[in-house]
């Protein structure tokens, strides 16, 4: 069997560092047994889907150094590798499956859906959808589509029985079928779901091994059921450990900065962010830390992937970091790599308005910005915390203002009405209170070059990151409270409980 793997990325946003974890062990994998290893972009989610975001999925992969031999932009026998081009194929595929009766068009509205939710939550049942449109008549059906009603097409899930399947890591699983809702297949706006499309590209495509995260196992009886359906030969699964934050809990967007080009940012070497994602789930021989890409593909033994979470430890990074520098970059040529990363003329072309006016000296300088050009800014909560603003207020306003850059962008402008509602959404004071926590939370000090600017120049992913250091610093933000404010948010209006905390 020749081996063939995939990743399989939806361009959603900017591509986490999962996405290259989970890129370089398959492609560990595929070329540790000459095999080929596929990019496939899942764009199905057409709300969300972003042409930007997928070249960022490329540029991300290329940047810690991982090629792939089959992919959109470059092609490939099985092509097209971008699902949105491939509609027409799962249609065709669909229709077999209801022209099969193994498929049923199920015209089930949203409030009805809701309903039986509702009931499923009460009753215990791990279903929620009660099957009532899994057998109607063609008179039935002809009826509501007389009427006009949109449908989705759903798996006739077997009622009785198991899925069994081994997964190569965790071995043998077991799911009742009666666990298992009737799968949606085609949504009612005609395209796949993520399920049928990844099962039919992976069976079209030749994929071998399917190694993904683990978040993904509970999705696997159901595509085992639509490999079956269609009467395809399942691909070897392997569920690799997720990447955990330091509190132990799934790395989340959330709570760390989890964009890879965060760390290229930062000022990360690509080998040495490579040689620690492999290290998150795989143990070489002799517990060596420090290899090649090369020497890993030479050496691979998948009974040496990890069993459980592997614990992303930005230590541990800074010091297999530090050893690149040391052994891979020479004393001569250290400055230019500095200069290209954050010293480079594009760079200095955008700041120097920022700071042309405000310094007496050229020794200034470093003063007034030196906090683009450092990772951490060394804060204390009372720096955050201005007049009488609390620490819980002072982390509203800063999840707030993430909450609308999000939406807005990450651009001056757009900077500048995310940062400028805080005070309307919180009634806060906003030259007394508002500005001198973002200046803090972005630059360190009080004051400096012009706020919007700098935190536009900055980048999202650096100031995203600095956003959740000062809320982390601060306390955070509860469980309990993260809703009350989300809702708050939702209104646009935090005063109440802004002024109740
Ligand atoms: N589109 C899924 C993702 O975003 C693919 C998961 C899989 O590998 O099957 O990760």
């Amino acid at each position: 069997m020749k081996v063939r793997t995939r990743i399989a990325p939806s361009p959603t946003g900017h591509p986490h560092v999962g996405t290259l974890y989970m890129g370089l062990f398959n492609l560990i994998f595929a070329k540790a047994n000459n095999g080929s290893f596929i990019l496939r972009i899942e764009d199905t989610d057409q709300k969300r889907s972003r042409p930007e975001y997928e070249e960022s999925i490329y540029e991300s992969l290329r940047w810690i150094g991982l090629e792939w031999d089959e992919g959109p932009d470059i092609g490939g026998d099985y092509g097209s590798y971008k699902q949105s081009e491939r509609s027409a194929i799962y249609t065709k595929y669909c229709d077999q499956l209801l022209k099969e009766g193994k498929a049923y068009k199920c015209f089930t509205t949203s409030e009805e859906l809701d309903e039986m939710r509702i009931i499923a939550k009460k009753t215990g049942k791990k279903i929620g959808y009660d099957r009532r449109h899994r057998n109607l008549t063609p008179d039935e059906i002809k009826a509501f589509e007389d009427e006009g009603r949109s449908f989705v097409i759903r798996l006739k899930v077997p009622l009785t029985g198991e899925v069994v399947f081994k997964d190569e890591i965790k071995g043998i699983i077991k799911v009742p079928c009666a666990d298992i809702d009737d799968q949606v297949l085609m949504k009612s706006d005609g395209l796949p779901t993520y399920h049928l499309a990844n099962v039919i590209d992976d069976h079209l495509m030749e994929i071998s091994h399917v190694i993904r995260g683990d978040e993904w196992v509970s999705s696997t009886p159901k595509h085992i059921l639509i490999n079956e359906a269609f009467g395809f030969k399942p691909p070897v699964y392997i569920h690799m450990p997720l990447l955990l934050g330091t509190d132990g809990k799934k790395l989340s967007k959330r709570k760390n900065p989890t964009s890879a080009y965060f760390y290229r940012d930062s000022g990360y070497l690509p080998e040495a962010f490579l040689n620690f994602l492999s290290l998150m789930g795989y143990s070489m021989e002799g517990d060596k830390e420090i290899y090649s890409l090369d020497e890993i593909i030479k050496t691979f033994n998948p009974e040496r992937i990890g069993t459980s979470g592997a614990v992303f430890d930005v230590k541990k990074l800074d010091w297999i970091n530090q050893q690149y520098m040391i052994s891979s970059i020479e004393e001569k040529d250290l400055w230019g790599r500095i200069k290209d990363w954050g010293f480079n003329d594009e760079f200095m072309t955008k700041l120097m308005p920022l700071v042309h006016t405000r310094m007496k000296t050229f020794g200034d300088f470093i003063d007034l910005c030196g906090f683009f050009f450092v990772n951490h800014l060394h804060l204390n909560a009372e720096m955050l915390c201005p007049r009488k603003i609390t620490p819980i207020q002072s982390c509203f306003i800063l999840q707030t203002f993430l909450w609308n850059l999000e939406k807005n962008g990450w651009d001056k402008e757009a900077v500048e009405v995310s940062c400028k509602n805080l005070a309307e959404v919180f009634q806060a004071h906003f030259k007394k209170e508002i500005i001198p926590i973002l200046f803090v939370t972005f630059t360190g000090k009080l004051t400096g070059p012009p706020l919007f600017d700098s935190i536009a120049l900055l980048g999202e992913h650096r100031a995203r990151a600095r956003i959740l250091e000062a809320i982390k610093l601060l306390g955070g933000i509860s469980n309990k409270k993260m809703p009350l404010l989300q809702k708050a948010y939702d209104a646009q209006n935090g005063k109440e409980l802004f002024a109740n905390t």
